[in-house]
């Protein structure tokens, strides 16, 4: 073949440019990489999806005539990196030219860049055909190690696409509907919760494969894949999605809860793994949204299609600007001098604290969990403990079943973690065990009580925060938007700052026992 062409396994787009015509002097490359299985430890189930999706789409395109070469892990093991796998295959087809898209995550984008020092041929990189904002344009948004306001990003998004506008004004006079959206479960609410969508995918071929050749991995194995591997299923979980979880999206978008067996996903869609792996586009996702809120007669209200359209079109496009501006830079953030080692119970789930028993063992079952599972619990726990933004991220880009590091990263360090000191949020989302108990139902039985600060029974998180204030009293002082907790910690009695400070101090030294 003259021409040979890469396909990631986060390229899956099937309305790409490359696949217009079948041209018999191209082959298409999609190869289960021993690279890409080991970078970092991941879910089981991470790896069989993306090994699942990539299988089938290397069906699809032969379907439609194009040449494909698949390769398993068994193909590929002789091959020492991607890069070497590149060389051998150049040689084998003979080829004339060699292409890849531009990898969204740093680390593989330089990888290939570099390709041309080892072929002698033409090397081009396309676009992705993926993301709404192009890429050459994301200069114009964004600044190096600087705060950039996702508001601002997000309402010049909908003013450009045209998404949710009246000419120049919003839909419904307001871009953000943010206050309708902060509601808790109550025991009603419960009962309604729809069932989540799942697939059952047969798994058994890529499992064996993978302990085979020894990658090592974490979370629950399991024989099937859970999510949509194709067009169609990812196309019936959207479908499914605007039909049950839409109508409720925005007023539960931050609750959370135990007492229901679909707690692991409430109204949340679960299509950031089709999304991020490219089965699925974005503005489609939007425009298949806007066209159920539409047709719903008021069933779906404004703030729940702006919650979910703002996620998409707002935070999904913003979080990957901000991650090519500063990379390589924001993979060394640590603002806030965090080094402590993450608890062992982050890999088994074991801990009295019920909210990080559940967020983290429904992670190791399904590698999902919602955002303010992420955020507020594994994520608050792990700044108000200072663990070492470099483990933390580790954990993240390993366990969920969308974990790429141009969208974990910066989630993980700016967002849970602060360690950008405020490129993205204007201050660190740390919360006592309050937070957590108007949001959930988790504090209900457990060991802990969440009114509590000191003493064996005392909710750990609520010392952790004071004392969270206190350690970085000189970094957060200067924020005005953490004047509140602050003053009430310069304002506090000494006595009770020693006596708080002391016993986050065994807490600390224990994190473990936790
Ligand atoms: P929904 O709640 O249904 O939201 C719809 C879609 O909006 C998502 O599918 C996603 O495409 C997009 N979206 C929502 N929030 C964000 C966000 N903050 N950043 C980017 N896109 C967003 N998302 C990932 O895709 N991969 C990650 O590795 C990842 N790591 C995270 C780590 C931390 C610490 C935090 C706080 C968040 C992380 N997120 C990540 C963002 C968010 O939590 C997930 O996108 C979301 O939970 C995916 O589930 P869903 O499809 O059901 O989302």
């Amino acid at each position: 073949a003259k021409h040979l062409k890469l396909i990631l396994g986060d390229q899956l787009n099937a309305q790409h440019t490359w696949f217009r015509v079948v041209d018999d002097d191209v082959v298409f490359v999609i190869a289960e990489l021993h690279q890409e299985a080991n970078y970092t430890k991941h879910h089981i189930q991470k790896i069989t999806a993306f090994f699942s999706a990539m299988h089938e789409f290397a069906k699809t395109l032969e379907l439609q005539g194009h040449r494909v070469c698949y390769l398993t892990l068994d193909d590929t093991q002789a091959f020492e990196d991607l890069t070497a796998l590149i060389v051998g295959l150049v040689k084998k087809y003979d080829s004339e030219s060699f292409s890849y898209q531009r990898p969204d995550e740093y680390r593989l984008r330089e990888q290939l860049k570099n390709i041309t020092s080892h072929i002698n041929i033409p090397v081009y990189e396309a676009d992705t055909d993926h993301f709404l904002l192009p890429f050459d344009e994301l200069p114009n948004h964004f600044t190096k190690a600087t705060h950039v306001r996702m508001e601002n990003f997000y309402r010049s998004m909908r003013k450009r696409f045209n998404i949710l506008m009246e000419g120049d004004k919003p839909t419904g006079g307001a871009w953000n509907f943010d206050s309708n959206n902060r509601q808790s479960f109550n025991k009603s609410d419960i009962k309604v919760i729809p069932k989540p969508l799942v697939f059952n995918n047969d798994a058994s071929e890529y499992l064996a494969r993978i302990k085979q050749h020894g990658i090592k991995t974490m979370g629950k194995e399991s024989t099937e894949v859970a999510y949509p591997i194709n067009k169609e299923q990812s196309l019936t979980l959207l479908r499914y999605f605007c039909q049950h979880q839409l109508p409720n999206f925005g007023n539960f978008q931050d609750a959370m809860t135990m007492a229901s067996p679909y707690a692991w996903s409430l109204y949340h869609s679960r299509l950031s793994f089709a999304i991020n792996c490219k089965i699925l586009n974005p503005q489609e996702v939007i425009q298949t949204a806007l066209l159920a809120y539409e047709e719903s007669e008021g069933k779906i209200t404004l703030p729940q299609i702006e919650g979910f359209i703002r996620q998409i079109l707002g935070w999904r496009e913003y979080v990957r600007g901000m991650y090519w501006i500063n990379m390589p830079e924001y993979a060394d953030q640590n603002f806030l001098s965090a080094q402590r080692d993450l608890p062992d119970f982050f890999w088994h789930g074991k801990s009295n604290m019920q909210c990080l028993n559940s967020a983290i063992t429904q992670s190791l079952d399904h590698a999902y969990a919602h955002h303010i599972q992420r955020l507020m619990i594994t994520g608050n726990f792990a700044l108000l403990a200072g663990i070492s933004p470099k483990q933390v991220d580790e954990w993240y880009l390993g366990i969920y079943i969308d974990a790429i590091e141009w969208v974990e990263l910066p989630n993980t360090r700016s967002m849970a973690l602060f360690a950008d000191g405020g490129w993205i949020a204007t201050k660190p989302y740390a919360a006592s065990g309050n937070y957590v108990n108007k949001m959930s139902d988790y504090c209900k039985g457990c060991k802990y009580k969440v009114k509590e600060k000191i003493g064996e029974n005392a909710c750990p998180l609520n010392s952790l925060y004071w004392n969270f204030i206190g350690e970085n009293y000189d970094k957060l002082s200067s924020n005005h938007r953490m004047s509140f907790p602050v003053g009430n910690w310069r304002k506090m009695a000494e006595a009770q700052k020693i006596e708080i400070t002391e016993h986050a101090n065994y807490l600390l030294n224990n994190l473990d026992t936790l």
